[in-house]
């Protein structure tokens, strides 16, 4: 679904990504992990085409980002660490506007929207407004539109950040379900190695821009041992 070949980001003379060259299957949880500032975020941002590698190549599904980005981001829902929400529009008013935006015609629009709310438990919310949002609830609304239009390919920055104990595992169970039943690919990026143990069925750890291991949690704890 993701393959990267030799791609590296340098901003200035200071190298945030070295040398990618790997891919990430359909239908599998990668979960990038990493400390702040290794190159989680600017990784991500290629990912979605945000901005562009200095070198190298990115391919999303067969499309080439650089060359085909339309086709590419079509493929794709992207979850920012700080996502913008409209606090002045309803959950629902929201969900009704990114539908609008992706073009999604009414009649498929609304019954989509009607199983999202159930689905992140946000029914009894529908009407009110963003603004009186907790933290955990707007997260849970930013995952609801990323998914309007079931995307192949799902982006996430941080995941988990602001959401309690519950919506985390509302959330991994949405990603599970979602990679098995309907093949979609995740790529997530977090500090936390709980969290890429609990739901990555594979993990990049990146140190510096630089992949220094990967491969499932056996064969990571494996290969720790080893040295
Ligand atoms: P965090 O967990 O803190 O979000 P991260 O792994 O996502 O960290 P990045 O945000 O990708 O890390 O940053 C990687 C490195 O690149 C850091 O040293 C950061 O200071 C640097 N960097 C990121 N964006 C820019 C930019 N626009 N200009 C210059 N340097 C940048």
């Amino acid at each position: 679904m993701i393959r990267f070949e030799h791609v590296g980001k340098r901003y200035g003379r200071f190298t945030a990504v070295k040398d990618l060259d790997f891919a990430v299957s359909a239908g599998e949880v990668f979960g990038f992990l990493g400390p702040n500032g290794a190159g989680k975020t600017t990784t991500l941002r290629m990912v979605t085409g945000l901005i562009q590698p200095t070198r190298g190549r990115i391919f999303i599904g067969r499309h080439d980002l650089a060359r085909e980005p339309i086709e590419a981001k079509a493929l794709m829902g992207f979850i920012p660490d700080r996502p913008y929400l409209y606090e002045k529009l309803s959950a629902l008013e929201l969900l009704r506007f990114v539908a609008g935006l992706y073009r999604l015609p009414r009649a498929e629009a609304a019954p989509r929207i009607t199983a999202l709310l159930e689905q992140f438990e946000l029914v009894e919310w529908a009407t009110t407004l963003v603004e009186n949002f907790s933290h955990g609830m707007k997260q849970r609304l930013v995952f609801a539109a990323a998914l309007l239009t079931r995307p192949s390919l799902l982006v996430v920055d941080e995941p988990m950040v602001g959401l309690d104990p519950r919506g985390m595992r509302l959330v991994k169970q949405i990603f599970r379900d979602l990679c098995a039943q309907e093949g979609m690919t995740v790529f997530l990026s977090t500090h936390t190695l709980d969290i890429a143990e609990d739901v990555c069925d594979r993990i990049a750890i990146i140190h510096r821009g630089d992949v220094v291991a990967m491969g499932d949690m056996p064969s990571l704890r494996e290969a720790a041992g080893a040295e």
